[in-house]
């Protein structure tokens, strides 16, 4: 304790004398800009992955049935409060609807089986949280309470001429995807939260499902298919296909949109599509295309939504029913990605989401769950494994957490351990909701700047210890990078 006590004073000594000299140099040399930032570490890349709805216990869970997780041994662990600013349904005739949340009260969390179960975040607040350093009102996208647009960390990182991207086992215009790189009144506005993904925003690559041409078993669809939110809109699906790599405007319900230009010399970037499972293999190495839309030939997720065999059941350990398949797995869209990304040598910001952990847990699937946590887990070796071999860690940040918890996943009922069978037997688990909690999450950090994190730690929970905010994960982001260069 004594020591830990030490090694503590002794970083915030160093943290503040690191703001001292910054301050030191911002006066002695006023007319140099960004001397600040640049007293703070300032890596040249940063990787956000989420693990949505990853409470503690899923990857306890993941930790018996397949040996721990290599992210659980980065130096830097913290816990992360998730709760929104407001809870309710938003109402444009009438705002009262929302109500202030009650924050996250240590003692009571862990006396009171009921009081997670209240004031709960879901994932367009919790991503926009993450992504801009401000807590909003559930169901928003990247605005703030008073409906203000927020800065995100991949308009951010473009303003310092970086490469940005997102890459999720869901559709792309789903909420963590969305609050990373999207503005919008509400979630649920898929085609128009797309539509500004596709045409307003500055990102190099998007990956993520919603395919509107194939079923959640990665089956194609006969005749007309109607659910084409996710793509925004199913002519203009077909376009971007028919125009992939060349085609810069495209009509949509009358107007036109025009692509964006991602490298700063003023000419349009198209999208160069991608969804057969050859392409995303064909992706992960060699010359890879300036901007890439990566759509899997699947519908809602790469693997959770698939129909169970007649062997599996919720309560069933994982791998009971074939994968899809023909998809690439979220590891080898993350490989792919990096390739693209890579490219830049001012480096770049990913957000990789494994977006699925959720939706089993919504469902109380315990199999689905761990096989989700299984590819999250995968994808974040590929990333370390990208590290070692094609950056460092003195230049490359990454951080791993989720944006909530969900299920409250216990053994048993809610507080009571979860029971290890060893390993490839499913753990003794039991799911207490059918919806998110207020739980803390964890936040796992290894590489430049990671430290930052563990400084940040002010605040004591009495089970997961020292924890931030999950507005403190892009404000230090913020502080690292400093301002936005050329917006
Ligand atoms: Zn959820």
């Amino acid at each position: 304790m004594q020591k830990h006590i030490h090694e503590h004073f002794g970083k915030i000594i160093a943290l503040f004398s690191t703001m001292i000299m910054a301050q030191a140099i911002s006066i002695s040399a006023s007319a140099q800009k960004n001397s600040t930032a640049s007293s703070f570490p300032n890596p040249k890349n940063i990787i956000i992955m989420i693990g949505d709805g990853m409470g503690f216990n899923c990857v306890k869970a993941a930790d018996y049935f397949y040996g721990p997780m290599q992210f659980e041994s980065f130096p830097v662990k913290v816990a992360a409060a998730t709760y929104p600013a407001k809870v309710g349904s938003y109402d444009d005739n009438d705002t009262s609807k929302l109500k202030w949340a009650s924050g996250y009260n240590p003692a009571l969390a862990w006396k009171d089986s009921g009081y997670l179960h209240k004031n709960f975040t879901e994932s367009a607040a919790a991503a926009t949280a993450l992504a801009t350093g401000r807590k909003t009102y559930n169901n928003v996208i990247g605005l703030s309470v008073k409906g203000d647009t927020l800065l995100n960390l991949c308009e951010l990182a473009k303003s310092h001429g970086k490469s940005t991207g997102i890459i999720t086992s869901v559709p792309f215009s789903h909420a963590t995807p969305a609050g990373f790189v999207a503005h919008n009144k509400s979630r649920s506005n898929y085609s128009e939260i797309a539509t500004d993904m596709l045409f307003k925003s500055r990102c190099d690559l998007i990956m993520g499902c919603g395919n509107p041409e194939f079923d959640d078993n990665g089956l194609k669809l006969s005749g007309a298919w109607k659910k084409s939110r996710y793509v925004a809109d199913s002519m203009l699906w077909l376009s971007l296909k028919s125009g992939s790599g060349e085609q810069t405007s495209f009509v949509l319900k009358d107007k036109i949109y025009e692509v964006k230009d991602v490298s700063g010399d003023k000419i349009p970037d198209p999208w160069t599509v991608i969804t057969s499972e050859k392409d995303f293999r064909k992706l992960m190495s060699g010359k890879a295309p300036k901007r890439v839309l990566g759509i899997p030939e699947v519908y809602s997720t790469l693997q959770q939504s698939r129909v169970f065999g007649k062997n599996e059941t919720k309560d069933s350990p994982p791998f009971i029913t074939p994968f899809n398949p023909n998809l690439p797995s979220l590891a080898e869209m993350v490989r792919g990605g990096l390739n693209v990304l890579d490219n830049n040598p001012k480096g770049f910001f990913v957000m990789i989401e494994g977006g699925a952990i959720d939706w089993a847990n919504h469902d109380n699937q315990k199999g689905r769950m761990l096989e989700e946590m299984k590819s999250f887990s995968d994808a974040v070796d590929t990333v370390i494994n990208w590290v070692n071999k094609y950056s460092n860690w003195n230049e490359t940040l990454l951080i791993v957490t989720a944006d909530h918890e969900c299920g409250d996943l216990w053994g048993g009922n809610t507080f009571t351990p979860l029971a290890d069978n060893g390993k490839n037997k499913l753990p003794g688990l039991k799911f207490n909701s059918k919806n998110h909690t207020n739980a803390l999450v964890g936040v796992y950090a290894k590489g430049k700047g990671a430290e930052m994190y563990d400084l940040m730690a002010g605040e004591t929970d009495p089970v997961r210890g020292l924890f931030i905010q999950n507005t403190a994960i892009p404000q230090l982001i913020f502080m690292m990078w400093g301002k936005p260069v050329t917006f």
